[in-house]
């Protein structure tokens, strides 16, 4: 491609306007204008002294006061005051490493401009054209004129840029002409009107819940149904919508012109690198209300000062509209992703704990809210308003204190509970269940000993991995041992249970046949300390595999092995977790007996959506009564064929565990994969026997719900157990109108049974900002939040509609939540011009590479319990694994600098940055592939696999060789690296340029178009073009 062939005339030289859309409190410093309200000079906030149960000690390097009005009327607080955005708000433009156009003349974003002709791009709001700009939208306005061009070198579009479309655009083809080529009139009438006919039904598009979390009552304009007919009007259900999803290629098989530069399209590595570039090694200090945070890529620390940190609550956006209108209007889902137990780093605000003592935590007297930094303090300190409802209550007696001048109580800085977002309070036994303390969980070993298994060698490698990993239960900091209990069952047809009491000289074996009414045949020697019972557990273990050596049973039972595990905790009165190690489809006789239903015919049919319907009655009533017990269940899975997933894993999806997958399972080749993911899942943190509730100030709540949960009622999550992986995704809607000045506050409860027996309750506040303006709205959304979102509703919404209806619906909210944003936020440009709110600029990458997910994508290719497992995996994900999963990590590898610690920049997920010489790792959190080019240098080669060629690679490597050249070391301290921080380990893949092989890694290359169907993302970015220029018709 000829560069100069596209080198225009800038239409104008002046700096851009139409460069906002960054979020609210972007880039400040966080150590300095954030205080300047305060009043104080500069300080940090040094992370308060470890210790449990004790009071933060009142540092004398703490921040000057914060009264804690802070989050409700100082309106400069608002993220989006003029001092929120430091001069250049997003620094200088950074060249891509890929980036073919610098030259001199105008910034390479005029000149990408020009090319994208047809389908101009821009991002960041223009001008605020709302009639209700409040007076400070000239500042804004100035502030966006003066800003330079994003660090992307991505053309803002400004209201000369109509005047840049370029007539011979290479996209000008049929596809990309105006409405009128769309096949039929616009879907909607009512021309002249933002969203002809009535404004869809709130943000989320979905409207049936799924199992386990009714919709609320009270919200009857999401009916089924309603957004579904009023979007599919013809342009979605005709031809228009078959090109992307179907035949991606076709959208581009117009003029066979000029290519379109892909490095000028938005790009997800880009802004990966920018935010790390501008906020990576910071400390982000949560005091303000409505920040919106780094991204989960970037390397950042946090300091609690009131606000939860980003690692436990993340939102789709920090500014939430002041009505439910503004809402529907704009389509963006309001939600928030909570991690109650997230990780986090030693050098982060540690969680503490406080005791209110016999009385429990103080409480708001009419909404229940726990006493947090958003409750006002009044009448000298013997009165609280609530921040949640507004109620005044009386301050305990014990708990009374003096204001100081500020109206803030002089033990602030000593409370967590007042100048924290996140901590714990000790519960009293009101909140055990039958007012008794709770126990320290158990965690029970079921293993199936049946045919497969054993050949496998399965059996020996867990029982000879128990006997180390036992060692590493989870404890108590400070703990000098773990409190769990241990407990060994196996089984195949019939179940066996196993006394393993410390006195006993040798384990004793219990078996259990009648498996229609399972019950546990012994109570005392059971569940024991793995420390005391060493000895018999040891035994045990070297037992098992030779005890069913010679076995040929392959017949299975499953819902009985998790009845029984149920039965033993209930016996034990505890809660805890089942390892359920198992390799078939359940088929013999019993309660919860499967068969094969899978079915590739109904690919692509109205009934493709059964495949991933449980089969219920038994399961669901096995979940209700895992959740009762506070019993999670983890499976682990080593299928030879199809084994219903859909049903096996509804169990673990319903009681806060997860699904491990190991097809074709052998020791050799995935036994370490396995074994990692197994020491990792059984030493990680935890939490039992929970349940959460989000409070939220008046004029909106919590409506539903998606996660690794159970729901009786519309409010209460239940979460047999909950882990440091594990996130909650919840959405909200109005119920009144939302007010700028006192904003949207929500808090977080989850009470829940720690490793070590405590009852505790671990609070996460939040506050966001509230606007008239949608330009807010805009600026402060979050695409990852956003996308995790999506991917949990659309993986609900396929239960129980089409797959294509879901797709459309999927596509229509994108279209209307960027319609909107163009027609009320950005400067008036020609309909040309693709226009994408900054903050939401690689939205339409992640879409496209979720509607092309196994799940969505409807290929007999695929196997259903691929596509099953992904789903329910899915479910149960934060924001940083929906990131990765939707658009993974391609990192080369062939310049590194191995004398760096440094893991090279990723680079975009398509094909075109492939080199034959190349050798490139790619990652998304379940899978991680190392590819080598056809061409790649045989030094290279001997470096890393010890083989003279290409050639002689063994693709069945699961471990590369440990050799001693720096090339070798780098490479597997970057592997290592990645498995470290990813939940799951992943299997490596070791794939060469053109293989069969191949496949499997290039499915995940999301830029391109879809190997099993679905658009490249320059067709799908078109795509959503023409169905914004549809909407705004
Ligand atoms: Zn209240």
């Amino acid at each position: 491609m000829s560069q100069q062939g596209y080198v225009a005339t800038p239409p104008y030289s002046q700096a851009q306007p139409g460069m906002g859309g960054y979020p609210a409190g972007f880039g400040s410093a966080p150590s300095q204008p954030l205080y300047r309200q305060y009043g104080g000079p500069p300080q940090s906030f040094p992370a308060p002294p470890t210790g449990m149960m004790k009071p933060v000690s009142s540092p004398s390097g703490m921040p000057p006061p914060q009264v804690p009005s802070h989050y409700g009327s100082n309106g400069q607080q608002n993220g989006a005051h003029p001092q929120s955005y430091p001069a250049p708000p997003y620094g200088q433009p950074l060249q891509s490493p890929y980036h073919s156009m610098a030259h001199q003349g105008p910034p390479p974003a005029q000149q990408l401009t020009n090319q994208m002709g047809a389908m101009n791009l821009g991002y960041g709001p223009g001008p605020v054209q709302s009639p209700q700009a409040p007076p400070t939208s000239h500042l804004t306005q100035q502030q966006f004129q003066t800003a330079p061009p994003t660090a992307m070198g991505h053309p803002p579009m400004g209201p000369h840029s109509s005047q840049m479309a370029h007539p011979q655009s290479p996209l000008a083809g049929p596809t990309m002409a105006g409405p009128q080529s769309m096949g039929g009139p616009p879907p909607m009438g009512g021309m002249g009107r933002p969203f002809p006919g009535p404004p869809p039904p709130g943000a989320g598009g979905f409207q049936q819940p799924g199992p386990g979390a009714a919709g609320p009552p009270g919200h009857p304009q999401q009916l089924q149904g309603q957004f579904g007919g009023q979007m599919a009007g013809p342009g979605m259900a005709g031809p228009g919508m078959a090109g992307p999803f179907q035949g991606g290629a076709a959208q581009m098989a117009g003029p066979p012109q000029k290519k379109l530069d892909p490095d000028s399209i938005p790009s997800t590595t880009q802004v990966i690198e920018d935010d790390q570039a501008k906020r990576g090694g910071q400390v982000y200090t949560t005091n303000l209300r409505g920040q919106v945070p780094p991204l989960v890529t970037t390397d950042y620390t946090v300091q609690d000062q009131g606000n939860a940190s980003p690692r436990f609550m993340r939102c789709t956006t920090y500014s939430f509209p002041c009505t439910a209108d503004l809402a529907k209007q704009c389509q963006v889902p309001l939600a928030t992703i909570i991690k109650p137990f997230a990780t986090v780093p030693k050098n982060e605000t540690p969680m503490y704990v406080v005791n209110h003592g016999e009385t429990g935590p103080i409480r708001c007297n009419r909404c229940k809210a726990y006493m947090c930094p958003y409750m006002q303090f009044t009448d000298g300190g013997r009165r609280y308003q609530c921040g949640f409802c507004n109620c005044v209550n009386e301050v305990p007696a014990f708990y009374f204190q003096h204001l100081d001048h500020m109206g803030k109580r002089v033990d602030f800085y000593e409370r967590p509970e007042l100048s924290l977002g996140s901590y714990e309070f000790a519960a009293t036994l009101d909140y055990c269940k039958n007012n008794k303390p709770a126990s320290p969980p158990a965690y029970i070993f079921m293993i199936d000993v049946s045919y497969a298994n054993i050949k496998s060698g399965l059996v020996r490698l867990v029982c000879d991995e128990l006997k180390t990993l036992l060692d590493n239960l989870p404890r108590e900091d400070g703990a000098e041992s773990s409190m769990v209990k241990v407990g060994f069952v196996t089984y195949n047809k019939i179940l066996h249970f196993y006394n393993v009491k410390s006195a006993l000289a040798q384990p004793q074996m219990m078996v259990v046949s009648d498996t229609a009414e399972m019950f546990v045949p012994l109570l005392d020697g059971f569940l024991v300390n793995f420390q005391e019972s060493r000895a018999v557990i040891n035994n045990l273990l070297d037992q098992i595999p030779d005890m069913f050596a010679d076995t040929n049973e392959s017949e299975t039972v499953f819902a009985p092995v998790i009845q029984a595990g149920v039965e033993a905790l209930k016996a034990a009165e505890c809660s805890g977790k089942l390892f359920i190690f198992h390799s078939s489809i359940p088929t013999a006789e019993a309660p919860g007996k499967l068969k094969n239903r899978d079915d590739k015919k109904l690919i692509n049919t109205e009934k493709e959506k059964t495949l991933f319907q449980p089969q219920k009655a038994v399961y669901e009533q096995l979940s209700k009564d895992c959740v009762s017990q506070g019993c999670s269940v983890d499976l682990f899975l080593f299928p030879s064929q199809y084994v219903d997933i859909a049903t096996m894993g509804d169990v673990a999806t319903h009681t806060g565990g997860s699904v491990f997958k190991y097809s074709n399972f052998q020791v050799e080749r995935d036994g370490q994969h396995f074994l990692s993911d197994l020491r990792k899942d059984v030493e990680k943190a935890i939490g039992f026997d929970a349940i959460m509730r989000v409070r939220t100030s008046t004029g909106f709540r919590a409506t539903d719900f998606f996660g690794a949960i159970h729901m009786n009622n519309t409010t209460d999550v239940e979460m047999a157990a909950v882990d440091c992986d594990k996130a909650v995704t919840v959405e909200f809607k109005h119920d009144d109108t939302l007010s700028e000045e006192t904003g949207a506050l929500m808090q977080c409860a989850l009470l829940y049974t720690t490793i070590s027996g405590q009852r505790r309750l671990r609070i996460h506040n939040l506050s966001l900002n509230c606007s008239a303006q949608l330009s807010e709205l805009y600026k402060s959304c979050e695409t990852d939040a956003l996308i995790n979102f999506f991917a949990k509703s659309a993986y609900r919404a396929m239960l129980n509609q089409p797959l294509k209806t879901v797709k459309e619906i999927l596509v229509n909210q994108a279209a209307h939540m960027l319609a909107c944003y163009r027609k009320n936020c950005a400067s008036p440009s020609a309909a040309s011009q693709l226009i994408l709110p900054d903050a939401m600029k690689v939205f339409p990458v992640y879409l496209n590479s979720l509607l092309k997910t196994g799940p969505l994508v409807g290929s007999a290719e695929l196997s259903t319990d691929d596509r099953a497992h992904q789903r329910l995996s899915t479910t149960a994900m934060g924001v940083e694994d929906t990131q990765l999963l939707l658009y993974p990590r391609l990192i080369p590898l062939h310049n590194m600098d191995v004398a760096s610690d440094v893991v090279p920049t990723p680079v975009r997920c398509s094909e075109e940055r492939l080199t034959d010489a190349g050798m490139f790792l790619l990652e998304n959190g379940c899978s991680l592939f190392l590819w080598l080019g056809q061409a790649c240098p045989p030094e290279v080669i001997q470096s890393i696999f010890n083989v003279p060629s290409l050639a002689h690679v063994p693709i069945d490597l699961r471990s590369l060789p440990e050799l001693d050249n720096p090339q070798s070391q780098k490479l597997r301290s970057i592997i290592d690296s990645l498995l470290d921080q990813r939940p799951s380990s992943m299997k490596l893949m070791i794939v060469k340029q053109k293989d069969r092989s191949e496949i499997m890694f290039r499915q995940h290359l999301v830029e391109d178009k879809g190997l099993h169907g679905g658009a490249s993302y320059m067709d799908f970015l078109c795509y959503v073009h023409r169905e914004i220029r549809q909407v705004l018709t």
